[in-house]
């Protein structure tokens, strides 16, 4: 049957004699795990070249967000493993980062369609000692198995043994075929409204959590008390509502840390949206986060909807003046 690869065995001990011989390659730095995020599109253009202009913009918001947090970052447009294409592409690719690099702590997908929209706040890591996945959801969707319960645009997996297990029983649900075709019904036939439709990534997690009398649910954080995964269409026609009412920093429905725009495909052709909305509400989101960016530099987008910048002050001979309250790396609102 399917395999990710070798079997590997004995990761945790492996690794943590690796980190030992090479002390030039902390999995902590500053008492801080060391994270890195990793994203990705297709190999080829998109059928609509707007598209890639939003996959831009898209990068952009993440490298921005992961200089300001000292985040290393992974962009790949590779199928590691032809069968695993599309969404399960991330799969090979996540385990395969976890044992080249393994200095990482924690590995973050994150979806190309999905943005930082708070760039001041951060993962309270040290909230999830013990816990190797942190995925947004809600315990009461998977307990009725819901197969929207959870959301795998934006998830962190720790590098260890448990998580490359979890990838070795999740995997073989995605070969493009037969099996996946096969595993797409037997989802929709056990979880909660899924239409039918080949097996996806998100719905085989699901079913893996809740299935094997929870073998795998404790290790697992559902996280829901800020939007590690934020759907973007009950937020992004509040942003001005938020800046009006609040600030950075919150990352839940006061100001959504991500925006995750699900059901649109402005790359590809089949969304759940008209194309039109799905990029106006892109571009909404991109200059929310943009203008917390360029704020330090003096500008502002000259409306959300706008890629043209205007002047937020004055040029100064002084700048170092007020760089510390500018600079959002500063900012007493920072989580953990
Ligand atoms: N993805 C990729 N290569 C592909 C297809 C998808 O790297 O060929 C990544 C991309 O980051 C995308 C994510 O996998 O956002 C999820 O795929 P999906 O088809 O669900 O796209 P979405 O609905 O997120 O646009
Ligand atoms: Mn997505």
């Amino acid at each position: 049957s399917y395999s990710l690869g070798p079997k590997i065995a004995n990761w945790d001990s492996t690794r943590k004699i690796w980190l030992h011989e090479n002390p030039r390659f902390p999995s902590h730095v500053n008492g801080k795990p060391r994270v890195l995020l990793v994203t990705g599109s297709p190999p080829s253009p998109c059928d609509n070249s707007i598209g890639d202009h939003y996959l831009l913009k898209s990068i952009k918001n993440k490298i921005d967000y992961c200089r300001i947090h000292n985040i290393e970052i992974v962009y790949n447009m590779a199928y590691f493993d032809q069968q695993l294409s599309g969404y399960w592409s991330k799969l090979p690719l996540i385990r395969k980062l976890m044992i080249s690099h393994p200095e990482i702590e924690w590995i973050w997908w994150m979806d190309s369609d999905a943005m930082f929209t708070d760039m001041v706040f951060e993962i309270p890591l040290s909230k999830y000692d013990g816990k190797n996945l942190i995925i947004h959801g809600y315990p009461e969707l998977l307990n009725s198995k819901s197969w929207v319960a959870l959301n795998t645009g934006s998830f962190l997996l720790r590098n260890c043994q448990w998580s490359l297990n979890l990838l070795d029983s999740w995997a073989p649900m995605g070969p493009k075929g037969t099996i996946r075709d096969k595993v797409g019904k037997i989802l929709s036939e056990n979880l909660k409204d899924r239409p039918d439709f080949e097996a996806d990534d998100q719905s085989a997690l699901i079913y893996l959590l809740i299935s094997r009398n929870n073998k795998w649910i404790d290790k697992v954080f559902v996280e829901n008390s800020y939007y590690l995964h934020g759907y973007w269409a009950g937020l992004v026609d509040r942003y001005e509502e938020m800046i009006q009412k609040y600030h950075s920093g919150f990352g839940d429905e006061r100001w959504p840390f991500v925006t995750h725009f699900v059901g649109c495909k402005p790359c590809g052709r089949y969304g759940d949206y008209p194309v039109e909305k799905c990029l106006k509400s892109m571009e909404r989101a991109f200059n929310f986060a943009d203008n917390q960016v360029l704020k330090l530099y003096g500008f502002k987008h000259r409306g959300l909807s706008s890629p043209n910048v205007k002047r937020i002050r004055n040029e100064t001979f002084r700048p170092l003046e007020f760089v510390s309250d500018l600079d959002i790396r500063h900012s007493a609102f920072r989580g953990s």
